[in-house]
């Protein structure tokens, strides 16, 4: 078979707290995905390490990223830039390798507008509740920065329709499992198997 198919890629959104990072790290252990390394202007936690968890970088070298056309996209999220460096994604997608960027819902967003079939996942915690007891159980931000991903986490819903899946964490195994069917479905999709058509194309 063709081996120049491109890879797909997708988008991990959700509330800070609703478990995206225990998620992926044992998504990742089976599903082969690439995860994209975001650059960040906030300050590493003590889990934090660098070109693992971020490029931790200072405004002034971020914002020279941004003049520089280096990022895939890029937002503010709770007083600090975020944003995904194209070229990795770039070079893996041609690879035909798929690629999960996880990221928040402005970056989503524009990520949808210059790349449409990207898949957007939109991932919930059960309910407001329990997000608020997350980010309190985990211990790394401050009670105000709390509040502040609390309000967050409730505008980001608005946009929660531009998504094209919807996933309520109710357990990380279940979670996990739904993701992979979704992976699978949108590997299965004929627009995205053009080479196999094509393949059969040949042979007729
Ligand atoms: P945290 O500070 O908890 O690591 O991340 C805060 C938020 O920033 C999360 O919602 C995370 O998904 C998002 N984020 C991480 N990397 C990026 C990125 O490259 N671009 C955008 N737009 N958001 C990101």
């Amino acid at each position: 078979m063709s081996n120049n198919k491109s890879g797909l890629l997708f988008v991990l959104s959700g509330p800070s707290g609703a478990g995206k990072g225990t998620v992926m790290t044992k998504l990742l252990k089976t599903e082969p995905l690439e995860l994209s390394i975001s650059a960040t202007t906030r300050q590493p936690r003590p889990e934090d390490e660098e070109g693992v968890s971020y490029f931790f970088k200072s405004r002034e070298e971020f914002e020279r990223m941004i003049e520089n056309n280096e990022l895939f996209e890029y937002a503010m999220f709770s007083g600090n830039y975020y944003g995904t460096p194209r070229q990795y994604v770039i070079d893996r997608i041609n690879a035909g390798k798929d690629v999960m960027l996880e990221i928040e819902v402005q970056g989503a967003l524009q990520v949808k507008t210059s790349v449409p079939e990207a898949v957007l996942i939109f991932l919930m915690p059960k309910t407001l509740k329990e997000l608020r007891a997350r980010l309190e159980g985990r211990g790394t931000e401050s009670p105000e920065q709390i509040e502040k991903r609390l309000s967050r986490a409730a505008e980001e819903v608005e946009y929660i329709s531009a998504y094209d899946y919807i996933v309520i964490n109710d357990s990380v195994e279940d979670t996990v499992e739904k993701l992979k069917a979704i992976i699978s479905s949108e590997k299965a999709k004929a627009i995205n198997n053009r080479n196999i058509i094509n393949k059969f194309k040949g042979e007729i």
